[in-house]
């Protein structure tokens, strides 16, 4: 088939036209979630903009396979393997199993990938449950002399390849993350750049999960995770992996090492990354107490919806900044959108050249390096344009297959709730936050005052794990 798209290549730092191994057909790889806590939206966005990758891509006709990892043990946290174990710290946080948590994240995540309509990947595969396979390429790693044990750990021995910064040219120094002033440098390593395959040696004496190994009982690093799954299900050659760009090292950069040196041949042609959604204080951080996330946009009123016009409406490799302002506009925006294409009337003949006009412009937009805020201008354009309404639906409901922002789809919230008199949303909005502020300062007679008044008006609150809901009672 025609390859009309092109992407941007971590690989390579240039938008090249994107050509699978085996024509018509991509495999697919995507880093998937530590499940020790909810997704934050920064986040949601790289999983957005996956969705919306895979999507284009099945969109111009190719067949694809997409899988994702779920990461539930050996992730650390510093991505160079030091520091507390992030499942470990969850469990600790909320007096639960290893186990239990990463059950409820792991839910947590893709109740909220639903709500975004991120579509779920073919395979999803939890890192606990590959143990064998990831023991498998540590040994095949350890005979061909890419690996060593030291200090009752395996290591991945960087100084035996040829390249290892096959992302950047930037020098050893500016990269190196492992060894910050707050974390203890690992004496067992023969380079500083070496990673761990397979921890025997726990720093946590309660290292909860734990499996019998050649080199005693142990958990493997969160690197070799994403290989083995990746090969498990996609084999030996892959078009296309995706992270966010704090993956490109050292997650990626060691994948790419112990894969190829595993495999003996290159690995993955194709490396698409996300840059970072931040808020005004910079980068985004799960220990900042209260985090953003889907639940506390949804207990604002916010669809999650609006959140995914606002991440489509900027370019994936464009760092960007997350602002309630912003999207209050996206959301007028998305609301007088809807409401111009439900009110096409459906009925009539489409007229299949003006169809296949738009259906191409729309494909080119995305074709171009993902180009979510272009295709977009072909939704307002085809609006505009000289055609009948029923050609105008059908070509709104095929945008939607990648949009996925429920274009032609009555249903939503926001629309049922526009029966509520702002004033009054604005007004109970206020007073919750009020409530809040005095909750925090311990302030509860107050809190409970301002819940009495608020009752006294006929409006309701009730305390959720979300956030506060509130209903008027007529
Ligand atoms: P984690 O659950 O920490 O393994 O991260 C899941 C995904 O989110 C990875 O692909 C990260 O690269 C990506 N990510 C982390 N922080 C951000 C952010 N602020 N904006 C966009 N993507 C992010
Ligand atoms: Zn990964």
């Amino acid at each position: 088939m025609e390859n009309k798209v092109k992407i941007f290549n971590t690989l390579t730092k240039k938008v090249e036209k994107f050509v699978p191994n085996v024509d018509g057909k991509v495999n697919m790889y995507t880093c998937g979630p530590t499940v020790y806590h909810f997704a934050h939206i920064g986040n949601l966005r790289s999983y957005i903009m996956e969705d919306v990758l895979e999507k284009t891509l099945r969109y111009v006709g190719y067949d694809v396979k997409r899988v994702m990892n779920i990461t539930d043990v050996g992730h650390l946290a510093s991505d160079a393997d030091t520091g507390e174990d992030k499942m470990l710290k969850g469990a600790k946080r909320e007096n639960k199993t290893v186990m239990e948590i990463a059950k409820f994240y792991t839910d947590a995540f893709f109740s909220d990938c639903e709500k975004l309509n991120i579509k779920r990947p073919d395979v999803v595969e939890p890192a606990t449950n590959c143990i064998d396979e990831f023991i498998h390429m540590v040994e095949v790693l350890i005979e061909k002399g890419y690996a060593y044990l030291s200090g009752e750990n395996v290591y991945f021995d960087t100084s035996k390849l040829k390249e290892y910064y096959i992302f950047s040219n930037q020098s050893e120094d500016e990269l190196f993350v492992g060894v910050r002033d707050d974390v203890e440098e690992d004496t067992n390593k023969k380079n500083k750049n070496d990673f761990v395959l397979w921890f025997t040696k726990s720093k946590f004496e309660d290292q909860a999960l734990k499996w019998d190994s050649p080199w005693g009982v142990g958990y493997p690093g969160w690197h070799i995770e994403c290989s083995g799954i990746s090969i498990k299900h996609l084999g030996e050659y892959m078009d296309i992996h995706c992270g966010g760009v704090d993956n490109i090292f050292p997650h990626h950069t060691n994948e790419v090492a112990q894969s190829e040196a595993y495999l003996g041949h290159k690995w993955c042609n194709y490396w698409f990354h996300i840059h970072h959604l931040n808020d005004k204080s910079g980068k985004m951080s799960k220990s900042k107490g209260e985090f953003l996330t889907v639940s506390l946009l949804e207990s604002k009123n916010i669809n999650p919806l609006v959140y995914r016009m606002f991440c489509l409406q900027s370019h994936y490799r464009k760092p960007l900044e997350f602002s309630y302002e912003v999207l209050a506009n996206v959301e007028a925006a998305y609301i007088k959108l809807k409401k111009r294409i439900l009110e096409l009337k459906k009925d009539g003949e489409i007229e299949q050249d003006k169809f296949a006009e738009f259906r191409t412009k729309f494909e080119d937009a995305l074709a171009n390096d993902i180009n979510t805020s272009s295709a977009i201008t072909v939704v307002y354009d085809m609006l505009k344009a000289d055609m009948n309404d029923a050609t105008k639906f059908a070509l709104a409901k095929s945008f939607d297959e990648v949009l996925s922002l429920n274009l032609t789809v009555a249903d939503e919230k926001k629309a049922e709730d526009s029966s509520v008199d702002p004033e009054l949303e604005a007004y109970v909005l206020a007073k919750i936050e009020e409530r809040k502020e005095a909750k925090k300062q311990k302030d509860f007679a107050k809190a409970d005052a301002i819940r009495d008044e608020l009752a006294a008006q006929g409006i309701i609150l009730k305390d959720t794990r979300e956030g506060v809901e509130w209903t008027k009672v007529q």
